[in-house]
Order: C-alpha cells, then sequence, then structure tokens
C-alpha cells in the first residue's frame, strides 16, 4: 500500500468492541487477566498499550521497518537506544546534531563511561579515521541543524556495517514521508514525533524504527526496562497527526521552497540554506536519497546582530520559537535561542553567526508568509 493509505490505516483496525473508526484512548494503568496463568495481548501499559500499540505499528509501516517503538520524547527514545551500550563503548557522532543530543552525549554519556567523537560527517575519510576497536555507534542526522548539511547516509551506514558498527539515523527533519534511512542501510531510525509527525505542535514525543528481529528485543526490552514510554493520549494524538502528515509535507516543502527561492534573491538576504535550491552544495546528494527537502531552512540577514534583531522584531506573523514540523511558522534566532549555550568561538566553528536566522514554514498561505518576511527585512 501506498503511504497515504498506510498513514490512516497502518496498524489500525476499528475497535472490536464498538467499531469506533478512531483507534480509542486506552487511558488504562492496568489490564485484567483472563487467568493468574493466562494475561491478556496487555498487562501493564509500561510494557504495552492498545492505543501505544496502533501508532508502533504505524511508525514501523512508514518508516519501512518491521517494529516500531514510541516514546516520551525525542530525547527519551534517544535515551533508551544508547542504553543498548555499555561504559567503554566509543561512539562517533555527527558534529553538527541537535542541540540537546550534543547535550546527552557529552554530559550524560559520557560521564557513563562512554567515548564520544564528533565527527564532520560529510567527511567520510574523517569518519573512517575516527574508528577504533570499540567503536560501537555512528550517529548521523541528515539534513542537520540549523545549518542543513546533508550527509550521505547509504555511504555511511556502509561502513560502519564493515566495522560491525551499528547506526542511528535521526530523520525528524525529514520525517518518514520524504525520507527512510533504514532503505539506505542504517540500523535504527530515531524521530522527535513532536515535530513533522505530529505536527501540531501540541505534543512531545519520539520514536525508533528497525528491521532487525534482534535489535527489535533488546529495544522493546529496554523501552519497557527504562519505561520512557508515552501515555496513550499522547499516542492519540501523534496517530491523529500522523494521517495528514504526505499532505502537511507536501504543503511544508512547496511552501519553503517558494520562500527559500524568493530570499535567495533579496537585497538584505545574504545567503539561504536548503537541500532543495540548486545553490545547495549538496542538492544532488538531498535528491539522491530524499524524495523532498521539508519545511526547514535557514538563511543568513545581510549585517549583523542589530539588522537579525530588527529583522525578527519586524515579523507578525512568524512566531521566535525554538521547534519546528508545526501547522504554525516559527522563526528562531540559533546564536542566541537553541545554541546558545554553546562557547562563542565553537558557534562560530560551526558557522553559527549572529545573522543566522532558522525558519519552520508553517502552513499559513504562502503569500502571507512572504509578505510577512518582505515586511520584516524592509524594502
Ligand atoms: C526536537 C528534536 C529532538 C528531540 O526531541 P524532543 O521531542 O524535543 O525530545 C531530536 N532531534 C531533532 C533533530 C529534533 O529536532
Amino acid at each position: 500500500m501506498k503511504f497515504r493509505t498506510r498513514a490512516i490505516h497502518a496498524g489500525q483496525a476499528p475497535d472490536p468492541l464498538h467499531g469506533a473508526v478512531m483507534t480509542p484512548v486506552y487511558q488504562t494503568s492496568t489490564f485484567a487477566f483472563n487467568a493468574p496463568d493466562n494475561p491478556g495481548e496487555f498487562d501493564y501499559s509500561r510494557t504495552g498499550n492498545p492505543t501505544r500499540k496502533a501508532l508502533e505499528n504505524c511508525l514501523a509501516s512508514l518508516e519501512h521497518g518491521t517494529h516500531g517503538f514510541a516514546f516520551a520524547s525525542g530525547m527519551a527514545a534517544e535515551t533508551t537506544i544508547l542504553m543498548l551500550h555499555e561504559a567503554g563503548d566509543h561512539f562517533i557522532v555527527s558534529d553538527e546534531i541537535y542541540g540537546g543530543t550534543y547535550r546527552l552525549m557529552m554530559n550524560v554519556m559520557k560521564n557513563m563511561g562512554m567515548a564520544i567523537d564528533l565527527v564532520d560527517m560529510a567527511d567520510l575519510d574523517a569518519v573512517r579515521a575516527a574508528i577504533r576497536p570499540e567503536t560501537k555507534l555512528l550517529w548521523m542526522e541528515s539534513p542537520t541543524n540549523p545549518l542543513m548539511k546533508v550527509v550521505d547516509i547509504a555511504a555511511l551506514a556502509d561502513i560502519a556495517r564493515d566495522h560491525g558498527i551499528r547506526t542511528v539515523c535521526d530523520n525528524t527533519f525529514l520525517s518518514p514521508y520524504y525520507q527512510n534511512p533504514l532503505d539506505l542501510g542504517v540500523d535504527l531510525v530515531l524521530h522527535s514525533t513532536t515535530k513533522y509527525i505530529n505536527g501540531h505542535s501540541d505534543v512531545i514525543g519520539g520514536g525508533v524504527v528497525v528491521i532487525d528481529e534482534a535489535l527489535a528485543e533488546r529495544v522493546g526490552y529496554l523501552q519497557n526496562a527504562t519505561g520512557t514510554v508515552p501515555g496513550p493520549w499522547d499516542c492519540f494524538l501523534v496517530l491523529r497527526g500522523i494521517k495528514t502528515l504526505a499532505l502537511r509535507m507536501e504543503a511544508h516543502n512547496t511552501s519553503a521552497r517558494s520562500l527559500a527561492a524568493w530570499l535567495e534573491q533579496h537585497p538584505k538576504v545574504d545567503r539561504v540554506l536548503y537541500p532543495g535550491l540548486e545553490s545547495h552544495p549538496q542538492h544532488e546528494l538531498a535528491c539522491r536519497q530524499a524524495r523532498g527537502h521539508g519545511g526547514v531552512f535557514s538563511l543568513f540577514v545581510k549585517g549583523g546582530i542589530a539588522e537579525t534583531h530588527r529583522f525578527l522584531g519586524g515579523l507578525k506573523l512568524f512566531s521566535q520559537a525554538v521547534s519546528l514540523g508545526g501547522v504554525e511558522s516559527l522563526i528562531e534566532h540559533p546564536w542566541s535561542m537553541t545554541h546558545a549555550a554553546m562557547p562563542e568561538e565553537a558557534r562560530r566553528q560551526m558557522g553559527i553567526t549572529e545573522n543566522l536566522v532558522r525558519i519552520s514554514t508553517g502552513l499559513e498561505d504562502v503569500e502571507d508568509l512572504r509578505e510577512d518576511l518582505e515586511n520584516g527585512l524592509g524594502r
């Protein structure tokens, strides 16, 4: 079945009790056994819950995997995956990653005895050079945040597989509608379902999809052992959001492309970073491994911090907020918002300057968005 059909039906069937077409919210912590030695399909909601199961099966189907797992947040999903490892293990992690992932790796996992190297994943030789006998995990994200760098997922998965290294790809920015890392050879796909998958800025959630039976068993065991699970109500909301994922992604993609192309020509804009533009250095790679480019792009305002703040302050439709992937357009200033905790030198080295802003294109009329940006930039 095609994506749109699976988004609406995978993992979901009319409720056997009353025929409810929408998966009911099984808001219960525990389930009655038939007899002491005979539980039903579910016994306790940390271990499993029918609403969560529907979401997990739907996620698995959309990401071309065999097993899906839902979590209380993207970070809960990440934490659980990292628990597959032990002290002494070495991780190779993209040097451009989501800030929360950076914090979890550097401030939490390191203290637990894992060794971590941050490596430019676009440089395959650097990745090969970073491999040690104790390397167990390679963690990538594509496109990256906020500089929209695209990395060759299949090539990285190949290198890792040759060395028996497990791979994780954070697919939050493109969603399964545009990119399926399992098809490119990755072992685990990770999502912050908070973003496009739920899509309405009203849930914090995470998801993991795998295709290997033994790995699925381990992740399922850890999900229950660590208790990093979402409640049934959040699962219901994410399931509802998923039903329109294809339509939303198409619209995010179309509007982002149109705004990015227009901004690229604007006299008050220095440069636009969007893999969907031909000017993007990895445009070809982006088109090869993904079917679209999503709704997030970044731009450098001409000038410095004053011009950038004036631009942000002049906007009415775009809320200044972190996060992305919702129906409403958001704009953020990495220098003072998402990446403020990073030392100034590290920010500059990464390419995050005072005049960089990141936009999450929402589903408003694109003409209204363009007009708002035009007013903000000033003629
Ligand atoms: C938001 C985000 C996360 C973390 O997810 P939460 O749901 O906020 O815990 C991880 N990776 C990426 C790329 C994100 O955008």
